[in-house]
């Protein structure tokens, strides 16, 4: 029994009446981009998430470079930023012509670590960006702290966490503003690349949706120098269809995730989810000192799996100039090399986990 990574395919024939349909409509509308299509999508997932505005971009990357600036971070200025993400939460600092400064995270959560966050502060930073690795919810309460303390804004990066919460309150609604990726593969995925922001704040939204359209309040109106970086109407009109979707998928994740933890043996060290935080699962990730050993045996079973992610941001060659040692980062050092992504999707069945575990079992 070979089990894909995750099975796009499988999600796709679940719901293909709805997704046709969705297409259909966008095509025979000719309305590409812009319309109520993205509008409804929009005003859906703010409502989802609890938060009164959702502005639509591009991709997920974008959406932390528009929120960044929206807050005017630029040159000059220091932003905190956990050493084992995606690329994009450091490269959009970047990108606003500001610099990204590295924070170890939590060793049994992933997520960035409140106590060394408030020590990287400096006179220069002006935002913290926690991300929810994986799809659990970094420690926001202590966080927010930090941030009032320091008088710092936080950017939510919710690209892995759709559905995520702590207690009751969803993740993206902790901050001052927050971005989400609807890249194919994430909780929530488009057919494409897509993106969104979310915040309470009327006039920040305001300024992002500015910023992704030329600058532009309304046509041939540029207030300020903006960009391309719209939501597509087809990419809408898919997560549109998907959305009704997304807490069924979350809860099946979890039941997944469950399996695992039945399956594998207490010994595999394994993501630690602290009390009354909802996990959505985005990734499986589990740690072994026998890694290499086990990809082997996973590639040999024709089993899918993943390194999220094989270099801390701070030590890919991109960042080779801000000249950081394994000293510096002691927790993204050591497991770097210990993490490996499991298979985990919501169609995923108990017999292709228990598969998975009783070959991961070997290597623990
Ligand atoms: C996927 C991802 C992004 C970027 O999203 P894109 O839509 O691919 O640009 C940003 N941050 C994290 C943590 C991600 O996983």
């Amino acid at each position: 029994m070979s089990i894909p990574f995750v099975d796009l395919k499988a999600q796709y024939a679940s719901i293909k009446s709805d997704i046709d349909l969705a297409i259909a409509g966008v095509i025979n509308n000719t309305s590409f981009i812009g319309g109520p299509i993205v509008t409804e999508f929009e005003e859906a997932f703010a409502d989802y998430l609890g938060i009164d505005h959702c502005v639509g971009c591009a991709n997920g990357t974008d959406a932390i470079e528009i929120a960044l600036q929206a807050l005017g971070v630029g040159a000059g200025d220091e932003v905190i930023v956990p050493a084992n993400s995606w690329i994009s939460t450091a490269e959009a600092v970047n990108a606003v012509g500001a610099e990204p400064v590295f924070v170890d995270y939590l060793e049994n959560e992933y997520t960035l670590d409140p106590a060394l966050t408030e020590l990287a502060i400096t006179n220069k930073t002006k935002a913290i960006i926690p991300v929810h690795l994986y799809g659990l919810p970094a420690r926001m309460p202590e966080l927010l702290k930090v941030a009032q303390t320091h008088q710092l804004k936080i950017v939510e990066d919710c690209a892995q966490a759709h559905g995520a919460r702590i207690a009751d309150q969803k993740v993206g609604t902790f901050g001052d503003i927050a971005t989400f990726s609807f890249y194919p593969g994430k909780n929530l995925g488009a057919y494409g690349d897509a993106g969104g922001i979310v915040t309470s704040d009327r006039l920040l939204a305001q300024r992002c949706r500015m910023i992704g359209n030329h600058g532009q309040l309304s046509k041939h109106d540029h207030r300020i120098l903006g960009r391309n970086s719209r939501l597509d109407t087809l990419q809408a009109a898919i997560l549109k269809a998907k959305l009704p979707f997304l807490e069924q998928w979350v809860r099946q994740r979890n039941q997944v995730a469950q399996w695992y933890g039945q399956y594998l043996n207490k010994s595999v060290t394994r993501q630690i989810t602290p009390d009354g935080y909802r996990h959505v699962y985005h990734l499986y990730v589990i740690r072994t000192a026998k890694r290499a050993h086990l990809m082997n045996a996973l590639d040999k079973s024709n089993i899918g799996y993943s390194v999220h992610y094989p270099t801390p941001l701070p030590f890919i060659e991109a960042y080779a100039y801000q000249n950081k040692s394994e000293e510096d980062f002691p927790v993204a050092s050591k497991l770097a090399d210990e993490i490996i992504s499991l298979p985990i999707f919501p169609e995923m069945t108990e017999k292709q986990v228990q598969t998975v575990a009783e070959i991961v079992n070997k290597f623990k």
